[in-house]
């Protein structure tokens, strides 16, 4: 299959042995042993048996995954039970104890509580870099780095990594590299063309864009998946049968579902960076972004993400002014999350206030008057009448 388009809808079908046009759910802990024990030998020491036991495999899982893979252009994937599960998977299937990583200043919350708090903890050191900054990457490298952790465009204010630079630059040190994909979708960009080694996804955003699934997704080489499903067994993060069913319906409408939200996101922020009441407008595909060339290189759409910083007098006079827009807008609802059908909006100070002090807010570029907005399906007129009578 040359294209994405008709891959998301025949790719992994071997792994449906029935013969239902879609695939059934595997409400099921355990299978049937076949009655040769050699089989039974072999089935059991697979890497994700589709007829095993479900911490291990599940049919639909296998298919899920096959699409995944073949999406970012990777050999293999590995379902998880949630994004997070497959980030701690995935770093924890490579990284021992005296091992350096190298990760970015801004990343998705927990992540960062991964790298500053939990891994530490364990013995691990870990290096945070501006991800803007290139040579930053390449400064911190010690005989010890075994990982550079990656995130682009990054959660919240979206800032760029330039993939093939980092790529190239661990290539030349034996390091390995992963990047979290999520706020681009596999439509928009594949790391894995720009030299990165892991690929990882929470599948509750784009992949799965309906809001009604947790999940999560590492796409490798099959040698590096083997190592994640052996670790992944061990932290039981597998994911559900229902979920990954829910997650297959999901992937088949990805491409419609990006373009539309490409085109919206695009529409609305350029239609927002002339509005008064807004101070400035992140967006990857405004020519304003500082880093729109670099996203231009190694993005083919750039998603429905955009975050604003609302205009006020001072901090306080910005968090009401944020808060007012919130309370006033209809269609964008005020929740947590990303990446579905519908549009979303939070407030990150509020969402993230508990988490991160005040210094690294500051450091991911978090002030009071920013919001983050994840656009969905909708007609753009009415998202843009949404925000006119909010503003
Ligand atoms: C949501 C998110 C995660 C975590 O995914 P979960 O499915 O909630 O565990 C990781 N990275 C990014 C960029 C996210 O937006």
């Amino acid at each position: 299959m040359k294209y994405i388009e008709t891959s998301l809808i025949h790719t992994g079908k071997e792994f449906n042995t029935t013969s239902s046009v879609t695939p059934p759910i595997y409400q099921t802990s355990t299978y049937y042993a076949p009655e040769n024990p050699e089989e039974y030998l072999e089935m059991a020491g697979e890497i994700s048996p589709s007829h095993f036991y479900h911490r291990h495999g599940n049919p639909v899982n296998n298919q899920a995954a096959a699409v995944i893979a073949s999406l970012e252009g990777k050999e293999a994937a590995l379902m998880t039970s949630s994004g997070m599960g497959a980030i701690s998977t995935a770093v924890l299937s490579i990284i021992e104890k005296g091992d350096h990583i190298i990760a970015q200043n801004a990343h998705y919350s927990s992540v960062s509580m991964l790298f500053r708090e939990f891994l530490p903890s364990l013995g691990v050191e870990v290096s945070f870099v501006d991800q803007a900054d290139n040579e930053a990457f390449q400064e911190v490298i010690r005989p010890n780095t075994r990982l550079i952790y990656l995130e682009t465009p990054s959660n919240p204010i979206l800032t760029i990594t330039d993939l093939s630079f980092v790529g190239k630059l661990a290539k030349e040190h034996g390091i390995v590299t992963m990047c979290d994909n999520t706020f681009a979708s596999p439509i928009n960009q594949r790391p894995g063309d720009f030299g990165i080694d892991v690929v990882v996804h929470s599948a509750t955003k784009y992949l799965g864009g309906h809001s009604d699934l947790t999940a999560g997704v590492i796409c490798a080489d099959k040698e590096f998946i083997a190592k994640a499903w052996k670790r992944m067994i061990i932290l039981g993060t597998s994911l559900s049968s229902f979920d990954s069913w829910l997650l297959l319906k999901g992937l088949r409408t990805l491409s419609l579902r990006m373009e539309r939200i490409n085109s919206n996101a695009l529409q609305l922020a350029s239609w927002m960076s002339e509005h008064k009441a807004i101070k400035q407008v992140l967006y990857c595909g405004l020519p304003s972004h500082p880093q729109y060339e670099l996203a231009r290189k190694q993005m083919k759409g750039f998603t429905g993400m955009i975050c604003i910083d609302v205009a006020g007098d001072d901090e306080d006079a910005q968090f009401k002014h944020a808060q007012t827009i919130l309370n006033k807008l209809v269609l964008f609802t005020n929740a947590a999350s990303l990446g579905g059908v519908e549009s979303l909006i939070v407030h990150p100070a509020s969402m993230w206030g508990k988490h991160h002090t005040k210094e690294q807010k500051l450091k991911a570029g978090i002030s009071n008057g920013l919001l983050r907005i994840s656009v969905g399906i909708e007609h753009i007129n009415d998202l843009i009448a949404d925000f006119d009578q909010a503003l």
